[in-house]
């Protein structure tokens, strides 16, 4: 019998995500001489959430101030907005306006504002006047708010220049490596070889819940799936397209979703989207597409359960975002924030994405920050939702101080493998 192939690391990073990129870049950056691997099971990077977003760096206004999503967004949205010019890689600066549909939803917007101010992000309130000047097609109750610093890039393009980086500077990725499961303290097996490392990030987005169960945390959590769809228009001629500037509602700040907004693309183009659909597997992408009976039956099983005692509001939001699965339904929806919109110009379905959202199956309740869990040995990175995008590295920086701070686990080589 041939041996199973071994590969060692200081580092080992499962998911190349922008989560795991990102850490892979923090650690580079901290330790340029570490060896670092990151095992991938598909074949591309980004190719589940990372890729499939709204690519939009959001500002960080919707955020209470306690929160790591606070934290992070602001210095992240800055971040990505210098890689990009700094790369030449493709941006849409066009800002977003938050437009309110009623007066209760004009309250929304200061809120906004008051958190904006407390985390220090440049919005402002506006009248209908100066909201007609920003983006003449909308339209909102009295005020709306107004975000400079929001806009649009490719997401894809980010990742994949990220991934040629890491590459350049030694990082190895093992693209189709699927994790398996843990063998012991240092070592797990993943694909057709079995990788040995001194510290495990867990970046592994929708399966990240399970991965960590393996190492004795995430116990009383699980990650549902919500399905974001978007209905795109290929118009490209800037006279006849309906918006030029994000738009979005004021959100429901108790649900962790922003609502059906408009997203100007870096191309130019629109969609109107996502949606928050509950899906039944963790990659129910389309069809019976990577359809897997184990988890169909843990997450229908949990859905149905929430559904019935309508946890959160679950049944509501459920029943409402069933409804999106319909052109007409979601044209609908985002004709509220707008003058005018030709529906005939919305008529293709984009790529879809999924959130993976943490529910705590104990409280029966969406974890709606950032969680992450861990010791010296292995970290678990648990509910990067949006704006995650847009936070990684500010993210992935902090992860790698807290849990680095008795040196132990950023400095392997002054400590012991593994006691
Ligand atoms: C519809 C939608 C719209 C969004 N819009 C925005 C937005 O506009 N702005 C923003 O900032 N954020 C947005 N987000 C959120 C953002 O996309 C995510 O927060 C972010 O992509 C999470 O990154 P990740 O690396 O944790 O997860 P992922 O991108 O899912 O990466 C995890 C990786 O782990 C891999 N993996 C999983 N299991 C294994 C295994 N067993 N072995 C090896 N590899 C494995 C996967 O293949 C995947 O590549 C949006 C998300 C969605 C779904």
């Amino acid at each position: 019998m041939t041996p199973t192939p071994e590969e060692s690391s200081e580092y080992l990073i499962i998911g190349a995500g922008i989560l795991g990129l990102a850490m892979a870049r923090t650690i580079r950056e901290a330790k340029p001489h570490a060896s670092i691997h990151v095992i991938e099971k598909e074949s591309v990077p980004a190719w589940h959430a990372s890729g499939r977003n709204s690519g939009v760096l959001h500002a960080g206004f919707y955020y209470s101030s306690d929160s790591l999503k606070a934290r992070f967004t602001r210095e992240g949205n800055r971040f990505w907005r210098e890689y990009c010019l700094d790369r030449g890689l493709p941006m849409n600066p066009s800002g977003k306006v938050v437009v309110a549909r009623t007066e209760v939803e004009a309250e929304g917007i200061k809120e906004l504002k008051r958190r904006g101010d407390v985390n220090g992000v440049d919005v402002s309130i506006i009248d209908e006047k100066e909201l007609a000047e920003i983006e003449p097609n909308a339209k909102t109750a009295g005020i709306a708010l107004w975000s400079p610093t929001t806009m649009t890039v490719d997401p894809n393009d980010v990742a994949k220049t990220l991934e040629k980086e890491l590459t350049r500077s030694g990082v190895r990725f093992f693209y189709e490596t699927p994790y398996q499961r843990r063998i012991e303290n240092g070592s797990v097996r993943a694909g057709n070889r079995v990788f040995r490392y001194h510290a495990l990030i867990n970046a592994a987005g929708l399966h990240a819940d399970r991965i960590a169960q393996d190492f004795g945390f995430a116990s009383d959590l699980l990650l549902l799936p919500f399905k974001g769809i978007y209905l795109e228009s290929e118009d490209r001629n800037h006279a006849t397209l309906p918006v030029g500037t994000n738009i979005y509602p004021v959100p429901d700040l108790r649900q962790p979703f922003l609502g059906v907004h408009f997203t100007v693309k870096v191309d130019g183009t629109v969609k109107i989207g996502p949606t928050a659909i509950p899906a039944f597997w963790r990659e129910n992408y389309k069809g019976l597409d990577r359809f897997e009976w184990t988890d169909f039956r843990e997450i229908v099983g949990w859905e149905s359960s929430l559904f019935f005692k309508n946890d959160f509001g679950f049944r509501d939001l459920a029943l409402e975002e069933i409804r999106k699965y319909s052109k007409k339904y979601m044209v609908e929806q985002s004709r509220s924030l707008v003058k005018t919109l030709d529906p005939s110009r919305f008529t293709k379905w984009g790529n879809p994405g999924i959130r993976a959202q943490l529910l705590d199956t104990r409280k029966r309740v969406l974890i709606s920050d950032f969680r992450v869990e861990g010791d010296r040995h292995s970290i678990h990175i648990l509910n990067a939702v949006s704006p995650a995008f847009t936070a990684s590295i500010p993210f992935a920086r902090w992860i790698f101080d807290e849990y680095g701070k008795n040196g132990q686990w950023i400095s392997p080589e002054k400590g012991s493998m593994h006691s």
